[in-house]
């Protein structure tokens, strides 16, 4: 299986090279080649089985020989087993065809646990092999970053520096970040808000002397093996469901619009899904993308949802790619107006193509709040305010007997602030990490400034 490069410039890589890269050096993402089928009969197949093999069997195609069989089956057994749930991704019922999928129960309480520990398990085998040493540096809204650390804490090739923006995410989120003791983990609180923090890591890839020189590794949602990981949750979901026999929808809390990607992976891989509804909160670039044709950045507004509060929603390239028949030139014509312009507008046959898999909706604050405060009392299931956005736009967009599964993306004891004002209930850690609260901080403060977050990664990190 080889990866090519959303901007079209760049070398083309094997699954392997293009995990350890992330972004590629045309400042594209990388997709594969070809998007493997599923046939029904190997979909129904999943039913029953468990998270990991199905993991396996959706994975597999994606990976080619850069794993065995063998080595791939331990990693995933690997991955999952800090979940604190022996499903991982378990399903449960909201109201009439209304599910929800909650897939916070891995680690750091977050979705990206799936694609973190998976992530974190594949590197150390692949540097292992080779010898090498990286240094991963990512940004964070709150969530990836703390994944990340739990992933790659105290492993031998591997130096972590994850860059948050200073006062903008919540209290578990920084102290999930700033807690673990290991020497190669590097917390690092930017004056700026997340947009800075992911343009200070976009502009380390694209300064090739110091991308070469530390060996730059990216883990953000723009590293392809993250968004594969992905894509195995709406498989298992589905086919729960009744799958291939049976059309489901989902909707999703969407930022930087890798995990509703991997919907429209699997959809491509032939998982019979309708509608993909994208949800955002008062950061609504996506929903006005797709809707007007006009994607245009405004500046960020902080919401009780922090870990969407972004406005440049790094793989909505990969959508664009495919939606303008895979033209490289073309999408980096867009990028580049982006980046001038600070916007760009979707041509007529690409916002039909989007519209064949794409629906969108956004929710406001109050809304979020009167959702997390209306599921509670419906049925006793506590919602994070990321979550709650997803569940009031699915609201809006449940079609008839058609099953609607919503993604919740993170525990609600991570948000703990805004479910009290919502409910008047603090919702607790769970007893696997309750001392957090007790454990002492390390974090460095620095400006929103490339040169000095570069000079302190090379000062910092092991050689
Ligand atoms: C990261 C995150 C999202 C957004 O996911 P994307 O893949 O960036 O669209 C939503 N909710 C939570 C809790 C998150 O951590």
């Amino acid at each position: 299986m080889q990866y090519v490069s959303t901007r079209g410039q760049a070398p083309v890589l094997n699954f392997e090279q293009a995990m350890l890269t992330g972004l590629a050096r045309d400042g594209g993402l990388y997709l594969p080649e070809t998007i493997p089928a599923m046939a029904p009969a190997e979909i129904g197949a999943l039913a029953g089985l468990s998270y990991e093999e199905a993991a396996f069997r959706v994975m597999r195609p994606f990976i080619g020989d850069a794993f065995s069989d063998h080595a791939l089956t331990a990693i995933i057994a690997r991955a999952y087993r800090g979940f604190g749930h022996v499903v991982r991704a378990p399903l449960v019922q909201l109201g009439p065809n209304h599910f929800l999928l909650e897939l916070f129960h891995g680690p750091t309480l977050a979705f990206k646990d799936f694609a973190m520990q998976l992530i974190g398990q594949l590197f150390q085998a692949a540097l292992e092999r080779s010898g090498e040493r990286v240094t991963i540096v990512g940004a964070t809204s709150g969530d990836t970053g703390s994944a990340a650390i739990e992933a790659f804490r105290g492993l031998d090739n591997v130096d972590v520096f994850i860059l948050f923006p200073q006062g903008r995410v919540s209290e578990v989120q920084r102290r999930q970040m700033t807690t673990p003791t290991e020497g190669n983990v590097h917390a690092l609180a930017v004056d700026g808000d997340f947009d800075d923090c992911q343009a200070a890591v976009k502009d380390m890839f694209n300064d090739f002397a110091f991308r070469d020189s530390v060996g730059l590794a990216g883990v953000n949602s723009i590293n392809w093996a993250r968004v594969l990981a992905q894509v195995v949750y709406y498989f298992t979901s589905a086919v729960s469901l009744g799958a291939p026999g049976r059309v489901v929808d989902f909707t999703v809390p969407t930022g930087n619009f890798g995990d509703i990607f991997a919907g429209y992976i699997a959809r491509r891989m032939g998982l019979p899904i309708g509608q993909l509804v994208v949800a955002t909160n008062q950061n609504d670039i996506l929903h006005r993308a797709l809707t007007t044709g006009g994607y245009v950045k405004q500046g960020v507004v902080p919401s009780i949802s922090p870990s969407m509060d972004i406005q440049v929603s790094s793989n909505f390239e990969r959508a664009l790619f495919e939606a303008y028949g895979r033209d490289g030139n073309a999408v980096a014509q867009l990028m580049d107006d982006l980046k001038t312009q600070g916007g760009f507008h979707i041509s007529q046959g690409a916002m039909e193509k989007l519209a064949e898999t794409f629906v969108s909706g956004r929710a406001s604050e109050e809304e979020t709040s009167a959702t997390i405060r209306a599921v509670h009392a419906a049925t006793g299931e506590i919602l994070c305010p990321h979550s709650a956005v997803g569940v009031k736009v699915a609201e809006a967009h449940q079609r008839g007997p058609v099953p609607m599964i919503t993604l919740a993306t993170a525990h609600p004891a991570k948000f703990p602030d805004a479910v009290e004002t919502a409910t008047g209930l603090r919702p607790p850690l769970p007893g696997r990490m309750a001392d957090l609260y007790d454990r002492a901080e390390r974090v460095t403060r620095i400006a929103n400034d490339v040169g000095a977050i570069e000079a302190l990664i090379k000062e910092r990190r092991r050689a």
